[in-house]
């Protein structure tokens, strides 16, 4: 049986005026914060002694990797350089000496300033000589620290990534002409 329209507008007035008389509205306010307070679940970690975990396909600071005999694997072609959108990356290439067919990263410097961490440059790389690692505490009180050269990034490559690759005339004989496999780099001179 259908209710008449005046009687289910005064119906519709009488709980409204019950909710008013009561304070529904702030009892039910009160309930939602008295459930988080009785359940309390703290979601803040107290960093630094409390620390995410990191995805795996986290992102972090950039580094240049060596093959396991301690010679860079960067081969200097620049491709990284190129592909990078925030002009990152700074490379001069210099040919191996008295190999004239193979050449090397005589300087690659890095201005972490600008970085996004896209990964561009580490999918560029034609020898996978870059490395996207999982630091990330590098905050800094002077922005110069952030630009980096090529021993620096070395290095980071060299704790983030200890196992190393054999180098590549090792992998596969028929590519062994693009390895640089120069052991005596000279050290950048910046
Ligand atoms: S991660 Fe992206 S922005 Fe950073 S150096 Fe590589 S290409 Fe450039
Ligand atoms: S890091 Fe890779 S892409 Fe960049 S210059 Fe070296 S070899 Fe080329």
């Amino acid at each position: 049986m259908r209710l008449p329209n005046v009687l289910v507008r005064y119906l519709g007035e009488f709980k409204t005026w019950i909710k008013l008389i009561t304070f529904y509205e702030l009892a039910m306010g009160m309930k939602v914060t008295l459930h988080h307070l009785l359940h309390y679940k703290p979601i803040t970690l107290q960093y630094p002694h409390e620390k995410r975990l990191l995805p795996e396909n986290y992102r972090g600071m950039l580094a240049l990797l060596r093959y396991e005999d301690g010679t860079d694997k960067c081969v200097g072609c620049d491709l990284c350089e190129a592909v990078c959108p925030s002009r990152v990356i700074t490379v001069v290439s210099a040919e191996v000496p008295g190999e004239p067919t193979k050449r090397y990263a005589k300087t690659y410097d890095m201005d972490m300033t600008r970085c996004l961490f896209c990964g561009l440059c580490v999918q560029a790389c034609p020898v996978d000589a870059l490395g996207m690692t999982r630091e990330y505490e590098w905050a800094v009180c002077n922005k110069r620290d952030l630009l980096l050269n090529k021993e620096q990034l070395l290095a980071i490559g060299d704790r983030s990534f200890p196992n190393r690759e054999k180098r590549l005339e090792f992998q596969d004989p028929n590519v062994a002409f693009f390895n640089v496999a120069f052991p005596g780099q000279p050290l950048n001179e910046n």
